[in-house]
Order: C-alpha cells, then structure tokens, then sequence
C-alpha cells in the first residue's frame, strides 16, 4: 500500500488525484510553480513544495526538481497525471531507478506508444486494423506526392511524436503536397523537438471513437467501454460522451476486442485508452495509444460507475483486476470549460475570476479546480474545468447539460460556455449525427 503520492501535475487533474487519495487513506504532496501558489491543488494536498518558475520547463517538465521534492517529502509514488510528463519514458524510468513507482505502465510500454510509427507497426503485427498509410518516416516531398498518387488522395500528414492535434496537414491534391510537408515537418520540429512525419490515408468524416482499457500486472486486461470524441476543432476535443451515439451492441465488442488486443501486444498493464477512427460504414482504424489517465475519463467513470484514478493506484500497488468488461449503464456528457473566447477564434483569455457559481444538482459532476478570484495563468493550458452530466439517456444529459451550462456564471475572463449552450440546442448534435468536422460548419451565434 502507498503511503504518499506525489502529484506532479497541476490544476484539475492534481486535484482529482488528491480527491481519490484521500478516499484511499493515502497522504498526498501537490507540486506547484510560483504561478500556481493558490492553486486549490496547492491547499487540498497535505504537503506541497515549489518546484520554480511558471514556465513548465522550470517546473512541472522540471524532472530533477521534481524528483528532490519526492526525495524531500518521502513520497512513495508518483501520479504524473495527464500532459506534462506523463508520456514521457525516461521521467517513468528515474521515479523507478529511485525506488519511487511511476504510476502508469513501464517506461518499455511507454516507448513502444509513444512514437506513432512504432506503434502502428506494433498494431499490424498484432492483427489490429490501423488506417491505411504508408509506414515509415517520410524522406522526401516525391516520396510524399508517389505515396499519395498511390494511396488516393485526400492523404494526412502526422508527426510521429505528435499530440494534441499539432503538426496535422490534410492534403487534397497533388500541388499542395510541397507546402503541406515543409509545414508539417517545421511545426513538428518546434512542438516535438522531433520531425519525423508519416503519411495516412485521411478518413473522411470520421467519429473519433476511443476505448478505455485497463490491464495489471499479470496480463489480465479487460475493456471499459468507448468514448466518443468527435467534437472537436482543429483536431482538439471540446465535448466527449459515453455511451457514442454511433455504438451498436456488435461494433462494441469488436472495438473492445480490438482495444484489447492492442493492450495485450505490449502486456500493457494500468489504465489506457486505445483511439480509433470509425468511418460511415462502421469500419474502425486504430490511430493511437494514450499511456496515461485522459481528461475525458469521467463520462466513463460516470457511466460504468467506477473510480478510474483508484483502478490506477491499485494496479500500481499490484492489485488484480478480474478481467470483465464494462458496459454503459446510463449516459453521460463532458464539456470541457476554458479560459477562451469563442467569438474570437477561441483566442486564450488567461486573468483573474472575479464571481463564480458553479452547477450543481442532480446529475452534474465538476471537475475544477478555481474558485472566485482564483487567477488562470497564462503559462498553461486554458481549461478552467469540466463539467459533466449524467443521466439515464443521452436527451436527458443534454437536457441537464443545457441546465447546468445556464447556471454557471464565470466573470472576469471569457469562457467557452457560449460555445457549448448553442451546441445542446444543436439539432444535429441532439440527433447524434456529427463527426470530426462537425465544428467546420457550425456557426455560433
Ligand atoms: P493527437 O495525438 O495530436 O491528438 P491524433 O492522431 O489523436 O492526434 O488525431 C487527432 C484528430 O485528428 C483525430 O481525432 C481526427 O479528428 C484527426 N485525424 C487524425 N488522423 C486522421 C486521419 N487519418 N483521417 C482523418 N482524420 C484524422
């Protein structure tokens, strides 16, 4: 059993790590920047240490600053949360090599997700669908324009270290190809450190369906059913829900079974989530492996009733899980709430909150970490919360969505919860007809 977890995480997810620690009698070391000293993260943990400036690299990316405050604190483990850190193989390897477990899979099983290319080498071995591209890195604009004349356009380029949508360039026709691969190339550089890009066939008006999966440390590995991830813009997830819209009783079990047997390909063991595109047809193509917690783990938490971050710390204290597979037992919705301005390009807008009411009643969960005159830093991603609603059927979530969206009021910065009262009115949203380019054609009002 862990007696003390340090959190090397910042904001909502530190918090909700400390909430579950708690439940579980196990004491908690927050992790903060000078920008974040009256974060609720910072006063809700039973010990915190500064770990240096605002900028990540300085603080929360600062892996020797974040190994002394384990060291100092006697922390027995460390909860990387999502971001940061959390993907990154040698931070798992220090915490290990120092006595202090990483909580989340080996650095090995890191590695072998992290890079896309490997990953997808790894799913075709394993007789996982992936979607059709060529594999390997790209060399050269004409290898790019024969590959895509081969392929059939309209082709994507990715970067293979890439992540929350950067470095993607959708190419229809032959004469873009040239600035679409330079673009790409320089924006994965900048964002990754890493250049490398690949080449896949672009699914037209995909759903963005994922599975979340859990497995131990003794190959036991079981499913916990889909999240549809769909709406999003510039290829970053605004709403998710669970069950998806788009689900059938058949294209659950052969995603589940697929999502397993990805996992098992590298004996995956903690909590993960296998991300798949799914095209009109229902044909499904696996895309990626997140080796972390996400931020949209509540709607299935909500839906399967089921405390995903507790799984996470018991499979890292060695615990067994019994291998049944979940299925949604009712529905739920996350909007994600940040600090943006929807009526200008969903422009930051960082700055202190002068009032706040946050939701309540039946069937709303928030997950957030401000409070009045709490002030958002400009250091780090916008997200001010999530709120999620739960109900008995998808109407029903909307319906307590809108509710709770009307209740919440938030002065002092512009938030995204204009954004999100129009898409519950939305009458296609409301049918459940939409896919990743949903957002391209919607207009707020
Ligand atoms: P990231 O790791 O940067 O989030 P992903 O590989 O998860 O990147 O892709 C993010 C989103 O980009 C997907 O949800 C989807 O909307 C879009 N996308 C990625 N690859 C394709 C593809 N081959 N065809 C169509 N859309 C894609």
């Amino acid at each position: 059993m862990f007696k003390k977890i340090l959190i090397a995480n910042r904001g909502e997810i530190a918090l909700r790590v400390i909430r579950t620690c708690r439940e579980m009698g196990i004491k908690t070391v927050a992790v903060y920047s000078t920008a974040d000293r009256d974060s609720l993260h910072v006063k809700f943990a039973d010990e915190a240490v500064c770990i240096g400036k605002p900028q990540s690299a300085e603080s929360y990316l600062n892996i020797a600053h974040l190994m002394a405050a384990a060291e100092i604190t006697n922390a027995d483990a460390v909860h990387p949360g999502y971001g940061f850190l959390a993907e990154n193989p040698k931070f798992a390897q220090i915490c290990n090599d120092h006595g202090i477990k990483f909580i989340g899979p080996t650095p090995d099983m890191i590695n072998s997700m992290g890079d896309k290319i490997t990953a997808k080498e790894t799913m075709i071995k394993a007789g996982v669908p992936v979607v059709p591209g060529g594999e390997g890195l790209l060399q050269s604009v004409d290898e790019a324009k024969s590959l895509a004349k081969n392929m059939g356009y309209p082709v994507i380029i990715k970067a293979t270290a890439g992540g929350g949508g950067k470095g993607m360039r959708i190419v229809w026709e032959d004469t873009e190809m040239e600035k679409a691969y330079d673009t790409a190339k320089l924006e994965a550089a900048a964002s990754f450190k890493n250049d490398g890009i690949y080449m896949e066939k672009y699914v037209e008006e995909p759903r963005h369906i994922e599975i979340q999966i859990a497995g131990d440390q003794y190959g036991t590995i079981c499913h916990l059913s889909e999240r549809d991830c769909s709406i999003q813009r510039r290829h970053q997830k605004l709403v998710e829900e669970s069950p998806s819209p788009f689900m059938t009783d058949e294209l659950r079990y052969k995603m589940g079974e697929a999502a397993k047997k990805a996992a098992g390909a590298i004996n995956y063991e903690s909590v993960g989530t296998v991300e798949f595109l799914v095209d009109k047809d229902r044909n499904f193509y696996f895309m990626e492996m997140n080796t972390r917690i996400q931020v949209e783990h509540c709607v299935t938490e909500e839906v399967i009733n089921f405390d995903l971050i507790k799984e996470q710390i018991k499979i890292a204290m060695g615990d067994r899980i019994s291998g049944a597979d979940y299925i949604p037992m009712n529905h739920a919705i996350e909007c994600r709430i940040n600090a943006e301005d929807p009526y200008n390009d969903f422009r930051p807008s960082p700055g202190r909150i002068t009032s706040l009411n946050q939701p309540g009643g039946h069937g709303v969960r928030v997950d957030s970490h401000v409070y009045a005159g709490y002030v958002i830093p400009p250091y780090y991603d916008s997200m001010i919360g999530k709120l999620i609603t739960i109900a008995q059927t998808r109407q029903e979530a909307i319906q307590t969505m809108y509710r709770a969206l009307s209740e919440y009021v938030i002065e002092g910065v512009k938030t995204t919860i204009p954004f999100h009262l129009q898409l519950m009115q939305d009458e296609r949203f409301r049918s459940g007809d939409f896919n990743t380019k949903f957002l391209d054609r919607f207009e707020l009002k």
